[in-house]
């Protein structure tokens, strides 16, 4: 039988607070810190000690709600998740339960059948945990992590594809870059997905049995985990079976999800509202002073994008990595002064620029800044350097930091235009190699791009191309009579 996949999300993302989220300790970097060096009564949940809320987080977890286009509660409520385990020191995790924060939001992502919406559920704060390593049969906890700021967002179950699940994954972690909330560097574990997936007949809308993959900290394991639960699911129901309601975990080496353990529900946590906390009560005046200093998100930047004349394939690729964006935008910016095009620089940047890149991201260290990028292109429009000779200019720029200009008139790179120098080298060409024009003559008119790149080579690429064009077509066509 064919399937249709059913999948929602959740996403934990830590906010950037300098402190955490109900003491004052400072939030560390946890893969460099030292452990438990970050920690105080409040975040190790000694007795007596009481949270307070920190304003920052709130503000941080107010921007991703509105920009998920969340309707903000002016009052939500922190309640107590009770369960034990060794990086939970207070036996119990601060969280949001009936009441959230943000409810009924959506996001559109890119589908190859076109945009979709997909809706968000809820945005919740919550405190992260600390953080258990397993090393030589021991483990090992360290509670810096305990208490840092976390945001819970929750999708529908919309998605029907693990590449629909990565759309989203990378569209919601671009936009908590652009609000600067997140760093999205998953290595760190930052922010994390889960998946809950199911499968039903192919037609059918039945909510079918889930399972929830947990700690999937890279795209590629959201994608992998996601497609074999897909697979797995299927297989079971193929052969009459039953799909049991689990938390999974995802082994990366074996690209397949394990048991953990049978699904816990909510009565199992014991939610109570924290008795320590008031409620979170709201300014409307406050979150509307956010609304509007929320910056450009990648959605209104790729319409403007387009609307310069960029394609929507190219504005996409600009948009994923926000100093990208901002590197384009000043580039275009730039350009403006000099006639050169924003699809001319997109095109540069996208191919050219990133071919030399490691990853979009180290554009932010780019010797090669977004003016000399437009004077290189500039070089090309005004026809002193070829595209050839640009290439390699750029190289340069990238091992020397130095200005296009500069490295043309170090290395005498401009190019020849001069249609008497031009016309001797076609003539020496033709001259050199009279069996080649005895061939085209005879009809084998293919030979006249041999001819071309002949001449270019025997000026050292230097040469402008449309006059060897130009003037190669009128020497062959008046040999021809
Ligand atoms: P819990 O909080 O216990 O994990 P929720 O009901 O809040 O459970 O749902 C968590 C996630 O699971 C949401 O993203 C939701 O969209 C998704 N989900 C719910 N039912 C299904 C289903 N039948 N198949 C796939 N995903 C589902
Ligand atoms: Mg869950
Ligand atoms: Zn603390």
């Amino acid at each position: 039988m064919k399937y249709e996949p059913v999948i929602g999300l959740e996403i934990h993302a830590e906010l950037l607070t300098q402190s955490k989220m109900f003491c004052s300790c400072a939030v560390v970097d946890s893969t460099t810190a030292l452990p438990n060096r970050h920690v105080c009564p409040v975040c190790t949940g000694q007795p007596g000690a009481l949270p307070a809320i920190n304003a920052r987080a709130v503000e941080l977890s107010v921007r991703v709600g509105l920009a998920l286009n969340c309707e903000i509660h002016s009052e939500s409520i922190f309640a107590r998740k009770n369960y034990f385990y060794p990086d939970l020191p207070k036996g119990y995790q601060i969280s949001q339960y009936e009441l959230p924060l943000a409810t009924n939001g959506w996001l559109d992502i890119d589908t190859p059948e076109g945009l979709k919406r997909i809706r968000i559920r809820r945005v919740h704060i919550e405190e992260d945990t600390g953080k258990l390593s397993h090393v030589d049969g021991r483990s090992l906890v360290d509670y810096n992590r305990s208490g840092v700021p976390l945001l819970e967002i929750v999708t529908e179950p919309d998605l029907r594809s693990a590449e629909e699940a990565v759309a989203f994954a990378v569209k919601l972690r671009a936009i908590l870059r652009y609000l600067g909330v997140n760093t999205g560097d998953m290595e760190k574990g930052v922010i994390r997905f889960e998946s809950n997936v199911s499968v039903r007949p192919a037609g059918s809308d039945i909510l079918n049995t889930r399972t929830e993959i947990k700690n999937l900290n890279s795209f590629r394991s959201l994608l992998a985990g996601t497609a074999y639960e897909i697979e797995r699911q299927s297989a079971i129901y193929d052969t009459g079976g039953a799909v049991d309601q689990e938390t999974l975990g995802f082994n990366e080496m074996t690209g397949k999800t394990y048991s953990q353990r049978g699904k816990e529900n909510a009565h199992d946590y014991r939610y109570f509202p924290e008795p320590d906390l008031p409620p979170l009560v709201l300014d409307p005046g406050w979150i509307q002073t956010i609304q509007r200093s929320l910056p450009e998100l990648p959605d209104a930047k790729r319409q403007r994008f387009i609307e310069m004349g960029l394609t929507a394939y190219d504005a996409s690729v600009l948009i994923d990595e926000k100093a990208v964006a901002d590197y384009f935008d000043r580039a275009v910016e730039y350009g403006l002064s000099k006639q050169i095009e924003p699809k001319s620089i997109a095109n540069w940047l996208t191919t050219d620029l990133f071919a030399r890149l490691d990853d979009k991201s180290a554009i932010q260290a780019c010797p090669v800044s977004p003016q000399m990028l437009v004077d290189l292109i500039a070089l090309v429009t005004d026809r002193t350097i070829n595209t050839s000779t640009a290439r390699a200019v750029l190289d340069e720029m990238f091992t020397t930091g130095k200005a296009p200009g500069e490295i043309v008139r170090e290395k005498g790179l401009s190019q020849v235009s001069d249609q008497a120098q031009i016309r001797e080298a076609i003539r020496k060409v033709l001259e050199a190699n009279p069996g080649e024009v005895e061939k085209f003559l005879a009809g084998k008119e293919s030979l006249a791009q041999w001819f071309f790149g002949q001449v270019m080579r025997s000026m050292g690429g230097k040469a402008d191309p449309m006059v060897i064009r130009s003037t190669l077509d009128e020497i062959l066509s008046s040999l021809k009579q």
